[in-house]
C-alpha cells in the first residue's frame, strides 16, 4: 500500500508512531509524523492501517 501524511493535518499527537512504530517517525524539530517509505510492504500493512485509524486528525490517507 502507499502512504502519505498530510503535513496541514498532521498536529504531531504520536499516535501513529504508537501505533506503528516501524512506519511513522516523529520529526524532532516540530514532533509531526513522516514515513521513511511512502511505499509499505504487505506486511506492515495491518500496523500502516493501525496507525491510520489511531490518528485524530485523519491526516493519514492509505490507497491501495
Ligand atoms: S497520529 Fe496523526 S496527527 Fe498524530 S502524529 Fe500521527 S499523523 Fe500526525
Amino acid at each position: 500500500v502507499h502512504v502519505r501524511i498530510d503535513p496541514n493535518k498532521c498536529q504531531g499527537h504520536t499516535l501513529c508512531a504508537i501505533a506503528a512504530p516501524s512506519v511513522f517517525h516523529l520529526r524532532e524539530d516540530d514532533g509531526h509524523a513522516f514515513v521513511s517509505d511512502a511505499e509499505v510492504s504487505p506486511d506492515l500493512e495491518s500496523a500502516v492501517l493501525d496507525g491510520a485509524e489511531t490518528c485524530p486528525e485523519r491526516a493519514i490517507e492509505v490507497t491501495p
